[in-house]
């Protein structure tokens, strides 16, 4: 029985940690091992190989790079990696290091075989990201001693260590730094049954109750995404708490993930103004990406990188080389006629 009150929330966000206690959550679910890790199979197969086979010569892993959309375990993977190689992990992002003395204060304290993980790799600054060039290749970097006219640069050799880069851009690497990854690896979004046992898992872990028809409902509805589904777990577990009895069955479940905006095939609020703007104000498409950032309020930025690929993957958006362009499934998603001329209103 769901109580009646009414409950919209309007800018629900689930691609963003919502308190310290979900950031809390996210680090119990978080697995830790390879065997922990569902899908992306074949990533995680070679991946296996070339840690086991680093370990067999006691070498460090070769420099690795993961992309792919926000939330699909890239960070993840890179814990595990270093988790499995049996060494430690420095964590930085490319925003972050802004100077090559960040870098190189990083890169000295680490011991032989660790692995340092740089998020958003295609974010370091040039300068920096060339200073990283002879570290991956040689490991050895330049440093400046002293100030003035005495300054001068003395070469140090670092432990060998494990680059891990991580990118949500892989168009916006430039080849000189992608040519000195050895490994890369490509990650996809999940389907909905190794989502569903991503839920059931977290939910084990969190000690929630949920049945089999909910956690499916949950995997339908979170863009292919676990950190999605993670977190839409979390909310309608709270749904279930003050609305419900406390356990999470499908119906709890479809009024929780109504209530937060997200419609039957995992869209969200934003996916769906973008899909209406591109029909009302520009006749279905073909129009450039900055026309759209600016039609619905948003970074052209966060639209390539994070709504549309999921889009364009399920069929609502195509890209032309004029622009992107809407396609019947919006039409029919949005319960809209394709045939009507949307300027007019
Ligand atoms: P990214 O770095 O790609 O943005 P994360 O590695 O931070 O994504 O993953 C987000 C959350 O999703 C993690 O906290 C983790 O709990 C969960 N997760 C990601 N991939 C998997 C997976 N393959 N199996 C189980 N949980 C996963």
């Amino acid at each position: 029985m769901i109580s009646e009150e009414n409950t919209n929330i309007e800018n629900f966000n689930p691609r963003e940690i919502e308190s310290t206690s979900d950031r809390e959550m996210e680090k119990l679910v978080r697995p830790q091992e390879f065997s922990d890790f569902a899908g992306q199979d074949k990533v995680v197969e070679n991946l296996k190989v070339f840690v086991k086979a680093a370990k067999m010569r006691g070498e460090s892993l070769d420099h690795t790079l993961l992309f792919g959309p926000p939330g699909l375990g890239k960070t993840t993977l890179a814990n595990i990696i270093s988790n499995e190689l049996g060494v430690d992990m420095k964590v930085t992002s490319g925003p972050i290091l802004d100077k090559p003395g960040d870098l190189a204060g990083l890169l000295t304290s680490l011991e032989a075989g660790d692995v340092l993980f740089i998020d958003e790799i295609h974010r370091l600054p040039k300068i920096v990201e060339e200073y990283l060039y002879s570290a991956m290749e040689d490991f050895r970097i330049d440093i400046m001693i002293d100030k003035g006219p005495g300054a001068r640069s003395v070469q140090i050799t670092l432990n060998p260590f494990t680059l891990v880069g991580a990118t949500t851009r892989s168009g916006l690497l430039s080849s000189p730094l992608r040519a000195r990854f050895g490994i890369n690896c490509h990650l996809e979004y999940y389907n909905t049954e190794t989502l569903q046992n991503i839920v059931k898992r977290s939910a084990k872990i969190l000690d929630i109750d949920i049945d089999d028809q909910a956690s499916k409902e949950i995997a339908c509805r979170s863009r292919g995404t676990p950190r999605i589904a993670n977190s839409l777990l979390r909310r309608v577990r709270d749904f279930a708490q003050v609305k419900g009895n406390g356990d999470i069955n499908l119906e709890i479940t479809r009024y929780s993930l109504d209530a937060l905006n997200i419609d039957k095939r995992g869209l969200d609020m934003m996916d769906n103004k973008i899909l209406s703007t591109i029909i009302h104000k520009f006749k279905g498409g073909p129009v450039g990406l900055t026309t759209i950032a600016t039609a619905v309020g948003e970074d052209a930025g966060t639209i390539e990188e994070v709504y549309e690929p999921f889009l364009i993957q399920e069929g609502f958006l195509r890209r032309t080389p004029r622009g992107r362009e809407v396609t019947e499934i919006s039409y029919k998603h949005l319960g809209i006629s394709p045939y009507k001329d949307y300027s007019l209103f």
